[in-house]
């Protein structure tokens, strides 16, 4: 299996380049944000709980987070591999998703950090929320929230990965296609 954990601050590309690694890799795509977002759409319990969250620019505890993953990865035991979106966000997360994929005798293959900075972050943001409809895009406050938790709760996931030599930092300023040559090119030298 090729497990790639697409990795970076909110506004870096996770979505749009998880796409395209999709079409390139066959890999089965799970993001914890539009599975979070497709909860709230239907109105689950699940979507309640993680709107509490999600509109203050939040995290969901681990607890709820981890086992939602879970059952998401087990639904997809023959893919080809998985690309992890916005997940792992903590080092709970990071540990819970080893022992996961250790559990089905595979493994994480690389982790891809996209590096953007924060101006360019902000803007691209304010930018979606034009078109995405999402509420904790809109709030600048909101904004700024996610990306001191980002800072804070989940950029040391990096060091997590960097000491089992997984951590791959990729330059996510540019166009998108510029990005995804990157994120390819760190792929496929992984093979
Ligand atoms: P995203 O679509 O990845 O930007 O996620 C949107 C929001 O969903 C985040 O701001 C968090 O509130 C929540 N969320 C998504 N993934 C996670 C995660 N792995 N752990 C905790 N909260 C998450």
């Amino acid at each position: 299996m090729l497990n790639i954990v697409l990795f970076g601050p909110p506004g870096a590309g996770k979505g749009t380049q998880s796409e395209r690694l999709i079409a390139e890799f066959s890999l089965v795509h799970l993001s914890t944000g539009d599975i979070f977002r497709l909860n709230m759409k239907n109105e689950t319990d699940l979507g309640q709980l993680a709107k509490s969250y999600i509109q203050k620019g939040q995290l969901v505890p681990d607890e709820v987070t981890i086992n939602m993953l879970k059952a998401e990865v087990q639904k997809n035991e023959s893919a080809r591999g998985f690309i992890f979106d916005g997940f792992p966000r903590t080092n709970a997360q990071a540990k819970a998703l080893d022992n996961l994929m250790n559990g089905m005798g595979e493994s994480i293959s690389t982790m891809i950090s996209l590096e953007v900075d924060e101006i360019e972050l902000r803007n691209r943001l304010t930018e979606r929320a034009k078109v995405s409809g999402r509420a904790d895009d809109a709030d600048p406050a909101v904004i700024q929230n996610r990306i001191d938790v980002y800072r804070k709760e989940t950029a040391p996931v990096k060091d997590y990965y960097s000491s089992q030599e997984k951590c791959v930092m990729i330059d996510g300023m540019g166009t998108i296609d510029e990005i995804t040559e990157r994120i390819f090119a760190a792929v496929k030298n992984l093979k």
